[in-house]
């Protein structure tokens, strides 16, 4: 199987469908974006990341905001570091904000990365990087079996969501508190729990004056929301 440019599907995405399914689907359907405080910190960290440079340091090639892209897998993406060591090893480094997570969604993201990395250099890659904003230090990511497993099985699920077309309902819990999109999605169920079609409704009382937007512009691409 190749995917057409049409039909991939946002490294970011994964992320977003660990963290949660229908966060996930407000984002990558239904074409919902909003910031809150760990969105933009977040952005602020990738923006550093992603100044399109490579340098030679300490005799190892690094790539900064390189494209990735895997037809087998149908995704495309941009690595924030990517180290090209001169014993011909290629290691992917991630910036996150905060400190590790719960779940592995930055693991997966990463492995990810190192998946799409493998088709288009050739190459096999065993580890990456997490360079978490709050430890201020690299943690070493294996891309072993037991993870490139998970991340296949995520890549299924996103597959499978985006083919449905289909926002599941939500579902109260601890973590809608730090999300962005908490007052679109409205967990403990409101307005919004019709999806776009409310959403719509929202807007054209918005350009009619009635009330203030709920949203920003949404980078379907670099997207990486809490
Ligand atoms: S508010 Fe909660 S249920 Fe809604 S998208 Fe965010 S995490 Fe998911």
């Amino acid at each position: 199987m190749s995917y057409t440019d049409d039909e991939l599907l946002p490294i970011s995405a994964l992320q977003h469908l660990v963290f949660c399914e229908r966060q996930c689907a407000l984002i990558h359907i239904e074409r919902l974006w909003a910031d809150n405080a760990l969105t933009v910190d977040g952005h602020l960290l990738h923006k550093k990341a992603h100044d399109n440079s490579h340098e030679l340091i300490d005799g190892v090639r690094v790539a900064r905001s390189l494209w990735l892209v895997s037809r087998r897998l149908g995704l495309v993406g941009q690595a924030d570091i990517v180290e090209l060591h001169r014993d011909g090893s290629v290691v992917p480094v991630e910036y996150k904000r905060g400190k590790p997570k719960r779940d592995r969604s930055d693991e997966i993201q990463l492995c990810a990365q190192a998946l799409c990395l493998e088709e288009q250099l050739e190459t096999s890659i065993d580890r990456g990087f997490l360079f978490y904003g709050k430890r201020k230090r690299r943690t070493a990511v294996a891309i072993d079996a037991s993870l490139r497993d998970q991340t296949g099985a995520v890549i299924a699920r996103l597959r499978n969501m985006i083919d449905r077309q289909q926002t599941p309902t939500a579902t109260r819990q601890p973590k809608c508190e730090n999300c962005s999109l908490i007052d679109l999605c409205l967990p403990d169920g409101q307005r919004f729990r019709n999806g776009v079609a409310a959403w719509n409704q929202r807007q054209f009382a918005v350009a009619a004056g009635d009330d203030a937007p709920l949203t920003d512009s949404y980078d379907f691409l670099s997207a990486e929301a809490n």
